[in-house]
């Protein structure tokens, strides 16, 4: 069907690329292009197949980026680089003419804030071009904007409160880790948290608000409430919506961990002098922590990430809904030598391409992916390896 030019060789890459190469009649050419040119060798060697090829480029420089792509002429850019790649990498598909998708909003390189109004804005120049953007398209966001989009379209005539839980009850094994890019991850964590209530937005203190959930399978984790970039776009796309937060449970020995991490500075994103060079505190950080592609051998346990949706059916009764799914690690690692916070990532990046090759998510503009038809990308999912399932007028526990 076409070809596809993957940015980054990190663990979301790498379980997109395997999923990609799974399906050669969609994917019928594969490139792997990323910073470090070895690492997207060893993807392609691990993978092993014939339709795949790679190459290197600095995604922050919009020079190098319209080189490779004008060399491979891809029909579509999964962008699973870091999120300060985002509008570079846009602005090169608008030089080049190339579609777009990625699973996470742009953030400053020298800011710890993300929100979609930078990358909204080229929404026009997008439509003008003929060119799809697809954003937010893995988990969380992702599959967390096509869960509420199968919800409102199925279930309700009217959601009322929207509450994403995100629990992962794995085990590495390690004092302390993250389960993607630390720099990325901690950035988010450290945020104060923020929610929408009665149309407007409400901050807390970091993690300073929680309470136990109960996940299917898991049991009672206690679950902390954080901004999460998805319900900047549920809350415009929903207006019905009253209340919308977003949940991710932490164990103790994690958030003790991350305490120090702050109390010392090695969580600062200002860059210090040491010794003569010019360090970011949080980037050292990240060259000592272990590598998150690297956790899966050991990694027992699963995640369960879904939405608790409360408001009124099509006929007007109160209704709630919750609709989930779990991922085992180990599952994920034994298909594609990854964990499942990665494969949960991976896959979803792989369908929404799909989406837009097959022409059912080919729309002019720059889209969250809750703005397309979530039917064919939620039996999608339960072929590619994260099934959901739903629970009608349980006790949403919020
Ligand atoms: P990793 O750090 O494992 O991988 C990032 C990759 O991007 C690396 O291969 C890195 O290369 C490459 N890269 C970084 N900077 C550049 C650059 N300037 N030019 C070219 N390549 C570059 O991250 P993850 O795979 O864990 O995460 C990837 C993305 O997925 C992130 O944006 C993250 O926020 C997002 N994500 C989204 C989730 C969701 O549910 N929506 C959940 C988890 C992650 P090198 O190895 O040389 O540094």
């Amino acid at each position: 069907m076409a070809k596809v030019l993957i940015i980054g060789a990190g663990g979301v890459a790498t379980v997109a690329a395997h999923k990609c190469a799974q399906l050669p009649d969609v994917f019928t050419e594969i490139v792997i292009a990323s910073r470090t040119k070895s690492k997207c060798d060893a993807l392609a060697a691990a993978i092993g197949k014939s339709n795949i090829t790679t190459d290197v480029v600095d995604a922050d420089n919009v020079p190098q980026l319209v080189e490779l792509f004008n060399r491979h002429k891809p029909e579509l850019v999964i962008n699973l680089a870091l999120p300060y790649q985002d509008l570079t990498i846009m602005d090169a598909c608008l030089e080049c003419g190339v579609n777009y998708l990625d699973t996470a909003n742009y953030e400053p390189l020298d800011e710890a804030k993300y929100q979609y109004s930078w990358q909204w804005a080229y929404k026009d120049r997008f439509e003008k071009a003929g060119l799809t953007a697809i954003l937010g398209c893995g988990f969380d966001p992702g599959v967390s904007g096509i869960f509420t989009a199968y919800a409102a379209k199925h279930y309700f005539s009217e959601m009322e409160t929207l509450d994403i839980v995100d629990c992962n009850a794995g085990n590495h094994g390690k004092a302390f880790a993250t389960n993607f890019n630390p720099e990325i991850n901690i950035r988010e964590i450290t945020q104060r948290g923020k929610y929408w209530q009665n149309g407007e937005w409400h901050e807390t203190d970091p993690l300073s608000v929680h309470q136990p959930l109960t996940y299917p399978n898991i049991g009672p984790r206690e679950s902390y409430l954080m901004y999460h970039e998805e319900l900047e776009s549920l809350v415009k796309n929903y207006p019905s919506i009253k209340r919308a937060r977003f949940w991710m449970t932490f164990g103790q020995e994690y958030l003790t961990h991350l305490r120090v991490i702050q109390n010392i500075g090695m969580a600062s994103i200002e860059p210090i002098n040491y010794n003569g060079q010019e360090i970011v505190p949080i980037q050292f950080l990240k060259a000592v922590l272990p590598n998150p592609k690297e956790l899966g051998e050991n990694y027992t346990g699963e995640t369960s990430i879904g939405c608790r949706i409360s408001g009124k059916d099509k006929e007007g009764k109160p209704m709630t809904y919750y609709v989930y799914n779990n991922c085992s690690h180990h599952a994920a690692y034994l298909e594609t030598g990854m964990q499942a916070v990665s494969y949960t990532t991976g896959v979803p990046a792989m369908i929404g391409a799909m989406m837009f090759l097959k022409g059912i998510w080919k729309r002019p503009g720059v889209w969250n992916v809750e703005e397309f038809d979530p039917d064919p990308f939620m039996a999608e999912l339960n072929k590619h390896g994260l099934p959901w399932h739903e629970v009608f007028n349980g006790d949403l526990e919020l």
